[in-house]
């Protein structure tokens, strides 16, 4: 574990770092798969340690912890350590034929120290997520943790130090003096989650080193309903969507566009799913977690106040208790539609139709995620046309990010890049391109001077043709 008391200390432990990947031991195949299995052994021998931190940090029920945290990374680690090996090969590539003989080849190198600051709604998934990709691509890495869940960010700092390779991974605690510090030095990729006013920091100290980042960033993420749906399934659907982790997902349907003939069986729906979850008294369901802490809950107390109450409840500030809230007949200027909710309140707004909740939608950032329950063809297919988002679901909100191969990033406003599975992999690799030419017999005579217009046009020609 590193904790850091200066900026010097941040270089120097970049420095280190950097010897023990420039001494090449972390790109063996061993190594990778070590350590991947490492962290396997890591996770599953302290579940309960895991399970008990995120209950301090945000009241986290230990089965919602199983599935979203540990069971999430338990599934990328078994999938990269079935795939890494082949992620790694090389792949030989076609030259054109004005080329021949030669072969071409791309071959994945890891990039070098990698940086991961992580945010602390999902602290242990999106903390060690990334990393797997990391360590499978051979890099050596710090993971900066966030400070605002702190049991889980002092787990993870000490339980990486007893199970990684401590010479080429480290955990390091703090909060923005920290990162700041982090950010003076030299990286080879920066993996940053979380808001955009931060991501802005990241990208001009990135910009320094013309480092590559990944910003996997937030936003509001719209959910569309129509009539054609089945509202008792979709209801329950977006509910979940919306109170797992008490609304603090990136991912979450941030609000609902309903029309009109939808409007009062998603209400009717959507009470009687809340109920069925939590119980008429969700304060005392042992299935809701709570807000992270008295800012974020004070935040979201002053988003209430505006659109038809139609779930609700007294949160607790002592116990950061928020209840499922429903605020049906929002308007789009209320303080609640301004930025990302982050927290369980869902406000509905009715539209006319699609094509209004379309031009709703591409009126504002690209959001991370859009949802829509509609069985009607030409609503999904002007959905999918029509609007751009980092994820777009059809009748099913969140599950995309537990399939490997989709790529789990935002676009525009909501981020850029994107990992899970082998774009994790991906993000932290160069594909170098490598490209051998026998020197003889000499096929290149033709583009040496002295040029010629019957040099370039067989030369053209040529090129415009593969092997
Ligand atoms: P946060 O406050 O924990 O901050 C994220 C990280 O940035 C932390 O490690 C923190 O220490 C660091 N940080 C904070 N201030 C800093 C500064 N001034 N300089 C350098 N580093 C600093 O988390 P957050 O930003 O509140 O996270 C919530 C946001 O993240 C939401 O917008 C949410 O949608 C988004 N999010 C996105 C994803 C995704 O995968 N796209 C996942 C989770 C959360």
């Amino acid at each position: 574990m590193a904790t850091l008391t200066s900026a010097q200390a941040a270089l120097d432990l970049v420095a280190r770092l950097r010897t023990s990947f420039d001494s090449g031991h972390t790109r063996s195949r061993e190594w990778r798969r070590n350590q991947l299995l490492a962290l396997r052994r890591m996770i599953t021998e302290n579940e309960r340690d895991i399970e008990a931190a995120l209950m301090a940090d945000l009241g986290k029920p230990a089965v919602e912890s199983q599935i979203t945290e540990i069971g999430f990374v338990l599934g990328e680690i078994d999938h990269t350590l079935k795939h890494f090996a082949g992620w790694m090969k090389p792949q030989r590539v076609r030259v054109p034929a004005a080329l021949i003989p030669a072969s071409a080849r791309v071959v994945p190198e890891p990039l070098g120290v990698a940086l991961i600051i992580a945010p602390w709604n999902y602290p242990f998934q999106l903390a060690l997520a990334p990393l797997i990709g990391a360590l499978a691509a051979g890099c050596a890495v710090v993971v900066k943790p966030s400070e605002i869940s702190g049991a889980t960010s002092n787990l993870l700092a000490r339980l990486v130090a007893d199970y990684l390779d401590t010479s080429a991974v480290a955990v390091v605690e703090g909060a923005a003096a920290e990162t700041g510090w982090l950010l003076e030095a030299r990286w080879d990729h920066i993996l940053y989650t979380g808001n955009e006013r931060v991501a802005r920091i990241i990208a001009q100290a990135a910009a320094k080193h013309l480092t590559p980042t990944t910003l996997e960033l937030g936003g509001k993420s719209p959910t569309f309903v129509d009539d054609t749906t089945d509202m008792a399934a979709a209801a329950t659907r977006i509910a979940w969507g919306k109170f797992v982790n008490a609304g603090q997902t990136c991912v979450a349907p941030d609000y609902v566009l309903v029309t009109p003939s939808a409007r009062a069986d998603l209400e009717r729906e959507l009470v009687g799913a809340v109920s069925r979850m939590f119980g008429t008294e969700p304060s005392k369901s042992k299935s809701y977690a709570r807000i992270i802490n008295e800012s974020h809950f004070e935040r979201l107390s002053a988003l209430l106040g505006s659109g038809r109450n139609i779930l609700g409840g007294k949160p607790d500030k002592k116990t950061r208790y928020f209840p499922p809230t429903v605020l049906a007949d929002e308007s789009a200027d209320s303080a609640v539609m301004k930025d990302e909710i982050f927290g369980p309140i869902l406000p509905m707004i009715e539209v006319v139709d699609h094509r209004e909740a379309i031009a709703f939608i591409t009126a504002r950032p690209k959001p991370l995620a859009l949802y829509v329950f509609s069985e009607s063809a030409e609503v999904r297919r002007d959905f999918m046309n029509q609007t751009s988002s980092g994820a777009l679901g059809f009748n099913v909100p969140l599950a995309h990010m537990s399939v490997h191969d989709l790529p789990f990033g935002g676009v525009g406003m909501s981020g850029s890049g994107a990992y899970h599975g082998k774009r994790s992999f991906d993000i932290f690799s160069h594909a170098k391109a490598v490209l051998s030419k026998p020197l003889r017999p000499e096929t290149l005579g033709v583009i040496f001077p002295p040029y010629s217009r019957r040099k370039a046009s067989l030369v053209t020609g040529a090129l415009r043709k593969l092997s």
